[in-house]
């Protein structure tokens, strides 16, 4: 009898992945530095305070800063470079049997370089390669909190007349603690009326509430996270009932010190309570994820047999920003006979 918890399974185990950051400066370095192995590395890495010794957000804030401080000029930002990038992700997804993804990026320097605009038709080049491969693909539209709602409209305006670059959501991320869900319901509604999936970053770095807040002021489908809902029994039966999928992102949490280990995350509780689970990596160049791995790490840690590890992607295909009769189809095909 095959191991569901065993490594080849798991990586030929058809996916979703919902919740990834194109994080468009360190896949441009790594990039830059195939092409040019010889590039001097110029920073001041030494000047960025040490990340462990901050945790949750800070955290975050410090790992990027650190991995960032060997800035790129602004000439790595072309179209190729991106379009090159976003190839390269979906290309790492299709290697993981990923049969739906939906990349988002935010970032603030290349939407300042290229355009918002210039951005999400470079990505769209890109992402032929998910149609060569015979993935699903779909782009979501980061805006950040700590930038404000006018920043943010601007962005969402921008997403809501690129729906030739195949956008499909927005999410808002950054520092829920300070600026909370409902400050963005204006902008966000405008990307909702516009038939945009909505996801919000919350429940990761702060309490309930923000969760609370995500689905009723802003209408969230999905919830980036979410883990702090396990203090809130009332917030989990919610959740069952409307249907609102968790993008659960393990290594992301553990990393960032808001669970201290694997064995000790809440998704096992979620999954027993009925919650809409997503296993996702958030972040793969910056932490080392692979959805493979995060599966294989929940599945050892929380005794996971493969009809959970097929209901996860069921799941995940249910939660998809696509077309009714798409995630029909995406839900046959990610349903194996166990
Ligand atoms: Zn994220």
């Amino acid at each position: 009898m095959v191991d569901a918890t065993e490594l080849p399974y798991i990586a030929a185990l058809p996916k979703v992945e919902l919740h990834v950051h194109l994080e468009t400066s360190l896949r441009l370095r790594r990039l830059l530095q195939r092409c040019d192995p010889d590039r001097p590395l110029i920073g001041q890495a030494h000047l960025v305070s040490d990340p462990s010794r901050f945790a949750g957000y800070d955290r975050l804030r410090r790992l990027r800063y650190a991995e960032r401080a060997n800035r790129l000029p602004d000439f790595a930002y072309t179209r190729a470079n991106i379009a090159a990038i976003t190839a390269e992700l979906i290309a790492e997804a299709s290697r993981q049997a990923v049969r739906h993804i939906e990349v988002r990026v935010g970032g603030q320097r290349a939407f300042s370089v290229l355009g918002v605009r210039g951005m999400l038709e470079a990505m769209a080049d890109g992402a032929g390669e998910a149609r060569r491969l015979g993935l699903s693909y779909g782009t979501i539209v980061t805006v950040i909190r700590e930038r404000g709602p006018e920043e943010a409209d601007r962005i969402i305006a921008d997403a809501v007349a690129a729906s030739d670059c195949a956008v499909v959501g927005v999410d808002l991320a950054g520092d829920e603690e300070n600026y909370p869900a409902g400050l963005f319901s204006a902008p966000i509604a405008r990307a909702r009326d516009a038939g945009l999936g909505i996801t919000v970053h919350a429940g990761e770095f702060a309490g309930p509430a923000g969760v609370w807040a995500a689905v009723y002021q802003l209408g969230a489908a999905r919830i980036g996270h979410g883990i702090r809902a396990i203090e809130d029994p009332a917030l989990m039966e919610r959740l069952c009932e409307r249907g609102v999928a968790l993008e659960i992102c393990p290594t992301s949490n553990v990393r960032l010190g808001l669970v201290p280990a694997m064995s000790a995350h809440p998704v096992g509780t979620f999954l027993k309570q009925g919650v809409p689970v997503t296993i996702n990596s958030d972040d793969p160049v910056l932490l080392g994820t692979t959805l493979t791995g995060e599966l294989a790490c929940i599945a050892q840690a929380h005794r996971l047999g493969a009809e959970s590890l097929v209901n996860l992607q069921v799941t995940a295909a249910r939660a998809a920003f696509l077309p009714a009769g798409e995630r029909g189809s995406l839900e046959r095909a990610v349903r194996l006979k166990t």
